[in-house]
């Protein structure tokens, strides 16, 4: 079994970072499509890959089943999500201690958003209610673990202001947490300012920026509509909107709106990317070769 290398040791590399987001299929068949989506990315040096955690049921168990997928079969080094949605403190260390001896030393530690139609998180019993929680007790566990954890340039949506948001963002890397990525955003303006009130704050880890392409109006209008969503700028808006009745143009729009968007957090020195690509390895090699010199 080959040990995944913690993340925490790339970045002390100091060269930009690049990463990719799958989420687990919901059945076999999508295993078999996300193993042709990993063998078609696999040809770019990506410095490691996540896999999400679903909200519950067998996609929790997939998670698993694709982490080790991609780390044993295609020499990823990954990062499981996992969440403290509908586990209690025993379940969460089984889990821990199987990602562990799996070979895997990098989790994003998270919280888990409320079921759909609540708009509070109710931890479980013997469950966490912060995912500062989380990382304390992976740390505890297992204190080779690397942990990721989420920061919101534009605020978490149940945050009453962004200086408790940022407070709770502390209490994550103050209970061990190495690195941020941040939640995905259309406008730089926005992730600047967000990395200058962490530092401000204190929190002085990489700040990793999460990059979406728009690939469908209604993926855009999905995540622009929720309380609390991206807000997406003036000129994106009226690019999509020439490019409405067209699926592909609107796919060029988007992907060449995060490659500028990539270019220029590169340039300012942002210590990465984290590319939320929704298992589509054209969008993957689309942005890799976008950025290719
Ligand atoms: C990079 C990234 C990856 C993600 N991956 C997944 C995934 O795989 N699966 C999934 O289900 N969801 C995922 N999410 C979504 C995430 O679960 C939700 O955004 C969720 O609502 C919050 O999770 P968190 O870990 O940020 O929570 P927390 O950091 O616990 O924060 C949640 C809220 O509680 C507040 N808070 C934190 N600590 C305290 C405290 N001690 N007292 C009072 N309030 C507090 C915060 O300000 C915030 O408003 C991801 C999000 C990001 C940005």
């Amino acid at each position: 079994m080959n040990l995944d290398r913690p993340i925490s040791e790339l970045f002390a590399l100091n060269r930009p970072l690049r990463s990719i987001e799958f989420f687990p299929p919901k059945d076999a068949s999508g295993v078999e499509a996300l193993r042709q989506t990993a063998a078609a990315v696999r040809k770019i040096a990506w410095d490691f890959v996540s896999v999400t955690y679903g909200a519950g049921g067998t996609t929790r168990e997939r998670t698993a089943q694709v982490s080790a997928m991609l780390k044993d079969d295609f020499g990823f080094t990954v990062m499981p999500h996992l969440t403290c949605v509908g586990h209690s403190r025993a379940e969460l260390t089984e889990i821990a201690d199987r990602i562990h001896a799996a070979g895997f030393r990098n989790i994003m530690t998270l919280r888990g958003d409320p079921p759909k139609g609540a708009t509070a998180f109710t931890p479980p019993p013997d469950g966490l209610a912060h995912a500062s929680e989380l990382a304390a007790l992976l740390k505890a566990q297992h204190p080779d673990f690397c942990l990721g954890v989420a920061g919101y340039p534009e605020k978490h949506p149940e945050a009453p202001s962004f200086e408790s948001d940022l407070d709770f963002l502390k209490r994550k890397i103050d209970a061990g947490a190495a690195f941020v990525t941040t939640q995905l955003f259309f406008d730089n303006a926005i992730f600047y300012r967000f990395v200058d009130r962490c530092r401000a704050a204190g929190i002085t880890v990489p700040i990793v920026p999460g990059i979406m392409p728009v690939l469908s109006l209604k993926q855009v209008q999905r995540i622009t509509s929720l309380k609390g969503g991206s807000s997406l700028p003036a000129t994106l808006a009226r690019r999509l909107d020439i490019a409405a009745e067209n699926a592909e143009v609107v796919e060029i729009v988007g992907i060449d709106w995060a490659l500028t968007q990539i270019r220029d957090l590169l340039a300012h020195g942002a210590p990465g990317y984290h590319l939320y690509i929704l298992n589509r390895a054209e969008c993957a090699l689309a942005l890799a070769a976008g950025l290719a010199e």
